[in-house]
């Protein structure tokens, strides 16, 4: 499974993605962590892309590919992955689709996190709340001014990957905006909808978790409304049923002066007997005696 999942700065990427690893067994791989480790490093990467991404910057394409072509060569990224983070702009989606072809491997999903761009200061508001308690080093981008840059860098250079996939019929939307766990769940339904699809086949455009609910909504609309002639007729049936047994009931409770039992059972069962004699009765229409003709045919 080789899945890449979209969203701007703050939409839970990392944190879906980590679940993805614990319930698939997928690797991670996320080019702000490799980024950030260069950067710890002092690799020659590292000092490169370090001041660009303090200030919410990208890091030219070349540089990201260059580290995403090695990672995927390795060993654990062989059974599937999950691109996070990666491709962030359109140039560098086509030089993952040449890395793809060259390997004879095919994207087998793309899941966009739909979020409130509202929220999403809050979000990495209390990202840095819960980093700070747990006594973590908070990351150089995280405050509001690169924030606002990252955003915008997500508008302008990242959400046309929307678009780029949308085209290729190979992308979901998720609501980012659900709990973590519920999220999870929809991410879940994309991948089990993308594995059913065939394996030689280009990836098929999953259903977004949101539409399924609102098709099967319309579908039981649909049912519901077919039901209403049968519901009518039943309720033609229980109304004629009880007639027939309030008919019976009082024959019923006439014998019943004369001594014969009238308990539930026996009163149901002749409640049966009234109702199927009056089907029986029914047809019989042409017995009923016609009023004698008064007055001769001329
Ligand atoms: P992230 O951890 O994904 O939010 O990334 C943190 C920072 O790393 C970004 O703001 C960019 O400066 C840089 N970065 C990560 N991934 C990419 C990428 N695919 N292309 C360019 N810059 C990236």
């Amino acid at each position: 499974m080789r899945l890449i999942l979209l969203g701007p700065p703050g939409a839970g990427k990392g944190t879906q993605a980590q679940l993805l690893v614990e319930r698939h067994g997928l690797v991670q791989l996320s080019t702000g962590d490799m980024l950030r480790a260069a950067v710890k490093a002092e690799t020659p990467v590292g000092l490169k892309a370090r001041d660009i991404m303090a200030r919410g910057e990208l890091v030219p394409d070349e540089v990201v590919v260059a580290i995403i072509a090695d990672r995927i060569e390795q060993d654990d990224a062989k059974k599937g992955f999950i691109l996070d983070g990666f491709p962030r702009t359109v140039p560098q989606a086509e030089a993952l689709d040449r890395l793809l072809k060259d390997k004879g491997l095919r994207l087998d999903a793309v899941v966009e996190l739909k979020v409130n761009e509202g929220m999403l200061l809050q979000r990495v508001e209390s990202r840095i709340a819960q980093m700070k308690a747990r006594g973590e080093q908070v990351r150089a981008d995280d405050n509001a001014e690169a924030l606002a840059k990252r955003l915008d860098a997500y508008r302008a250079q990242t959400a046309p990957l929307i678009d780029y996939y949308g085209d290729r019929r190979a992308l979901a939307t998720v609501d980012g905006m659900l709990p973590i766990d519920e999220v999870a769940v929809a991410i879940d339904r994309v991948l089990t909808a993308t594995a059913g699809s065939n394996g030689s086949k280009p990836a098929r455009k999953p259903a977004a978790a949101g539409k399924a609910p609102r098709k099967a909504a319309k579908t039981a609309k649909k049912a519901a409304r077919r039901a209403v002639p049968a519901r009518k007729k039943a309720a033609k049936a229980a109304k004629q049923a009880s007639k027939g047994s309030r008919k019976a009931a009082a024959r019923k409770a006439g014998k019943a002066k004369k001594g014969a039992s009238a308990k539930g059972g026996t009163a149901r069962r002749s409640a049966k007997g009234t109702v199927k004699r009056r089907a029986a009765r029914k047809p019989m229409k042409s017995r009923v005696k016609r009023p004698r003709r008064l007055t001769k045919r001329r």
